[in-house]
């Protein structure tokens, strides 16, 4: 449907800057997905992105772009999670792109699950897992915990409550990502200060630009560098009331 929609070339344009072109399969399966959304869309409050542009650029663009490191070279296997994943962004669109990854896709909220459900075997994935979940309770558990090579989230938390999600989930030496639109040095100290007692490092934070409306976004990257304490995560609900840092 994009490419009759004549977006073929600002495609073709706009993945050469993710130094990563998809194959034709890929391409109809990132089809499939806009056509599943937008259907999935008249029921369930997916996205308000739904002009085929704006799809492209902020749901498969942007959820790629964070996951460049990962999109070329040698696949390796990877164990991904995406926490709060909502309608399956950034974590089936990196599904798609590395079919070498196993991507957990979590959410708590039921009906965002029972979408991904249905959209899993549409899209002909076997290697994504609508999961049913609060991260805080997940965390805790040991067929998740310290389990995973790479943890992304988009759109769910402060960076602190990010971290706090996330590092618990990686193994020694995984990275997670966090996608930000803008990005400040008062966030970064506080960043800072929570990532210490998790037991991870801030890696680096990449700025850049989208292709089409040139909007400026973030990518945070943490490293695990040591166990992260037990403690962590707090129980549901407390990393958002009493954010670290
Ligand atoms: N990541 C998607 C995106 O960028 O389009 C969806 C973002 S949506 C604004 C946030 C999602 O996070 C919601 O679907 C919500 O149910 C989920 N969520 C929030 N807190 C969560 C938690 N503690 N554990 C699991 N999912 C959570």
């Amino acid at each position: 449907m994009l490419e009759e929609l004549g977006l073929g070339e600002i495609q073709s344009e706009g993945w050469e800057t993710l130094g990563w072109i998809p194959s034709d399969r890929q391409l109809e399966i990132f089809n499939i997905l806009y056509e599943q959304i937008l259907a999935g869309n008249q029921r369930l409050n997916l996205t308000r992105i739904t002009d085929p542009v704006g799809f492209w650029e902020k749901h498969l663009w942007d959820s790629l772009r964070g996951v460049v490191p990962w999109l070329s070279g040698d696949k390796l296997p990877l164990r991904v999670i995406d926490i709060g994943t909502g309608a399956g962004f950034p974590g089936v669109p990196i599904a798609i792109a590395i079919p070498t990854a196993e991507v957990t896709l979590l959410d708590s909220t039921g009906k965002k699950i029972a979408f991904l459900q249905t959209l899993v075997p549409r899209l002909g994935l076997e290697n994504a897992i609508p999961y049913l979940g609060r991260v805080e309770a997940i965390a805790q558990q040991s067929d998740h915990r310290q389990s995973y090579d790479l943890v992304v989230l988009r759109a769910v938390a402060a960076a602190t409550v990010a971290a706090e999600y996330s590092l618990p989930l990686l193994k020694i030496g995984g990275v997670a990502v966090l996608y930000r639109g803008q990005w400040t040095p008062p966030e970064q100290q506080d960043l800072q200060n929570a990532i210490a007692p998790l037991g991870g490092k801030l890696d680096s934070v990449e700025s850049f630009v989208t292709p089409v409306t040139e909007s400026v976004r973030h990518c945070v990257y943490l490293r695990k560098i040591k166990p992260t304490p037990d403690r962590f995560p707090r129980p549901v609900g407390i990393p958002t009331q009493k954010p670290l840092g």
